[in-house]
């Protein structure tokens, strides 16, 4: 079996012809995580035992035609998302032996279609970080070059697709988390409409930005994906509700050049340059337009994102759950827990966040944060009522990077200058391979961004397919 080649559409034709079991795929998949994981390192940890008895399942659904989209489809899932019974880490010392006491939403729509579950994948701790060197348990590799970080915080997820070690995956996307990766390892990488999947069972970042998301082979994947996780639930009270969308069909594309003086790679430019040239000839008409504030949003992010991001990691004390150190005074255990409980980063945005919100500073900083990001958020409904469907920009200013090489954490912010807006705005967008640059000799993949009107994923799709299409 190639693996390299199989995507769940494939998968779903050659399962339902009986070319193979869904067990046997699954095999397929342990074995190639045996051979690859130790270098790679995507998993944190894998279920034979269950990914087969699920695999089995799903073949006697398969031989009674009771068949959805993703019955006996082997995926991966980051180590944020809950599973019951499951560790679920956030790849943080601080829940290393936490199980999860229910599902996710996603969880139970995943488990209602009949897929199998391989494993969890390594991620920058709490999701906080575009490298995967924030985990507490070590960084993954990109199995494009392995001298190089996959991107994070899903970078475990795409590695575990990039390397033919899972079909498809999911992320989440805080700021940039599942395209970024994405981008890094040659894959799609979506973040939805804010409220179009459930954060029912996503460990929580930063609860205005956070979504769940797929990380897959192609366009059509990830609508695949999409589709079967997404929907209105009762519990999360900011799910959007079920609503049929029509979409016109995007004809209209919106390029922000003043917006890539922010730091892009000339070579990344002239290959994003090259994929738009693409674009127009197969019929788009590009537009230049202006987002006076989006380079702002870098700076808003790092207020808003920390702000949540203390108040979320507030229940992380040692007392209620997770990693505790024990002493004589109440405030040593707080103190100690979260001190050896949490890493360097985490401990990071946590003093930031807390600072901000502080009485004597946050007007200065989170509410003028707020105020900028109401008018980022304007500045792309106005764009896309101006006749605009689509924005679209590179992904990353640069490749994937050597380990090591961001270390100032400032350096690694800048990496999600063009993913943090559209967290900000609440829009979706998908990351879809752009072509490839040289560094030291090797080819390394870059990602095209592209950003729709709320509730436009269709628009991403035909987009994000003519792309494909144009890179042949
Ligand atoms: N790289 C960004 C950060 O460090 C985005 C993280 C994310 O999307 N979870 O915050």
């Amino acid at each position: 079996m190639d693996l390299s080649k199989l995507t769940i559409a494939e998968a779903r034709r050659a399962l339902d012809a009986k070319e193979f079991s869904s067990v046997e795929l699954t095999r397929e998949y342990l074995s190639a995580i045996k051979e690859k994981n130790a270098d790679i390192h995507a998993y944190l940890e894998t279920w034979e035992e269950s990914a087969l008895a699920e695999a089995n399942a799903a073949d006697d659904r398969i031989a009674k035609g009771s068949i959805a989209s993703l019955t006996g489809i082997p995926l991966a899932m980051k180590d944020n998302i809950l599973i019951e019974g499951r560790i679920a880490s956030a790849a943080s010392k601080m829940l290393e032996n936490y199980h999860a006491t229910y599902d996710s939403t996603v969880t139970v729509k995943l488990k209602e279609a009949g897929t199998v579950f391989l494993g969890r994948t390594n991620m920058d701790e709490f999701a906080m970080g575009s490298s995967t060197e924030n985990s507490a348990y070590g960084p993954t590799k990109n199995p494009v070059d392995t001298s190089r970080v996959p991107g994070g915080s899903s970078g475990g997820s795409a590695a575990a697709v990039a390397g033919d070690m899972a079909v498809a995956a999911l992320g989440s996307d805080t700021g940039g988390s599942i395209r970024q990766p994405a981008s890094l390892t040659g894959l799609v990488g979506m973040k939805p409409t804010y409220g179009a999947v459930s954060r029912f069972g996503l460990i929580a970042m930063g609860s205005s930005l956070d979504q769940i998301g797929p990380l897959t082979k192609t366009v059509a994947d990830a609508k695949i994906l999409f589709e079967a996780i997404r929907g209105h639930d009762a519990n999360d009270s900011t799910s959007l509700p079920n609503r049929e969308e029509t979409v016109r069909k995007p004809k209209v594309i919106g390029v922000p050049r003043a917006f890539f003086n922010s730091g892009v790679e000339k070579d990344v430019l002239d290959q994003f340059e090259k994929k738009l040239a693409l674009l127009q000839t197969a019929g788009y008409e590009l537009r230049d337009i202006e987002l006076p504030t989006a380079p702002y949003g870098l700076a808003v992010y790092y207020i808003v994102m920390p702000a949540e991001v203390s108040t979320n990691l507030g229940r992380l004390d040692g007392i209620r759950y997770g990693h505790s150190v024990q002493a004589e005074q109440l405030y040593d255990v707080y103190a100690k827990s979260r001190a050896t409980g949490f890493g360097a980063e985490t401990r990071r945005r946590v003093l930031v966040g807390t600072f901000v919100l502080s009485a004597g500073y946050a007007d200065a900083y989170y509410r003028k944060a707020k105020a900028v990001r109401a008018e980022i958020r304007s500045e792309f409904v106005r764009s896309f009522e101006s006749g605009i469907d689509a924005i679209v920009t590179p992904t990353t200013p640069s490749p994937a990077f050597t380990f090591g090489s961001k270390s100032d954490p400032v350096a690694m912010y800048a990496e999600d200058v063009f993913s943090v807006p559209v967290n900000l705005a609440g829009v979706p967008a998908i990351s879809v391979p752009g072509g490839t640059v040289e560094r030291d000799g090797k080819k390394l993949p870059i990602g095209f961004q592209i950003i729709a009107p709320h509730r436009g994923e269709e628009t991403l799709f035909t987009i994000g397919e003519d792309v494909e299409k144009a890179n042949g």
